[in-house]
């Protein structure tokens, strides 16, 4: 309904993505996208050699459960602003009926990633996948600080999408973006630039990869930065 779609909204929750899929083609797509940007995503982690992770903007568990999927990873937090992907998660994961040495291995909680919250720190990495572009622009210093300041996990992988893209999508009105719940999309140049000027300051230093297929001139769909604490 209209009422929720608004309370979500002023949650900081996710809405229904209104790009729909034109085709049969498109929706094949969008869904292979996420899954390899997941996988990308869980390769990183593997390599980066952590053992304990957070998922943060987990949305509905898809990384959680190929983390769980992974002996390295002994302990799995997934930290997310809405009740409702939460609850979702829960499900996806079967966390009712989970055995209690995988229960162990895992924690779920909700909280907002621009507020100082103890419970982020002593992690060897985090995740942010498609999440912060959620935040609003004039918020994300205050995201810096918790995670790459107080947080500091030693590896910081971060994906989000890359704007130069949006004009290979067939029903994609310029200067429109890829959700309704996105406050803003950048470039390849865009992104770089503020996670380099985060990894400076906050001693780490920064790689990047692109996400699905490069095309020529607009570079691929998704694009990764991967932070490393340099101690
Ligand atoms: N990482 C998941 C979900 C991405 S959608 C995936 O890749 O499938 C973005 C998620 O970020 C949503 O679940 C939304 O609820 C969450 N989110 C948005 N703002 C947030 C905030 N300030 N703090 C924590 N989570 C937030």
């Amino acid at each position: 309904s209209l009422a929720r779609q608004a309370l979500e909204r002023l949650e900081g929750d996710k809405v229904e993505d209104t790009t729909e899929p034109q085709n049969i083609e498109e929706l094949k797509r969008k869904g292979t996208l996420h899954k390899q940007r997941l996988k990308l995503v869980l390769e990183q982690l593997k390599k980066s050699g952590a053992s304990k992770v957070l998922d943060l903007g987990c949305g509905e568990g898809k990384l959680i459960q190929l983390l769980l999927k992974e002996k390295q990873f002994t302990q799995i937090t997934g930290v997310d602003v809405s009740y409702t992907e939460l609850t979702k998660a829960k499900e996806r994961l079967y966390w009712n009926e989970m055995a209690p040495k995988q229960k162990e291995r895992l924690q779920l909680f909700q909280g907002a990633l621009t507020y100082i919250d103890k419970r982020l720190e002593g992690y060897d990495a985090a995740a942010l996948v498609e999440v912060i572009e959620h935040l609003d622009e004039n918020r994300l210093q205050a995201f810096e600080r918790v995670i790459f300041e107080f947080a500091q996990p030693q590896t910081v992988i971060i994906t989000t999408p890359n704007s130069e893209y949006n004009v290979l999508f067939e029903n994609m009105e310029t200067a429109t973006m890829r959700h309704k719940d996105h406050r803003f999309e950048w470039t390849r140049s865009e992104f770089e630039s503020w996670a380099n000027n985060i990894a400076e300051k906050n001693s780490y230093k920064v790689e990047f990869l692109p996400i699905g297929e490069v095309a020529e001139n607009v570079g691929a769909p998704s694009q990764m930065g991967i932070f490393t604490y340099e101690n």
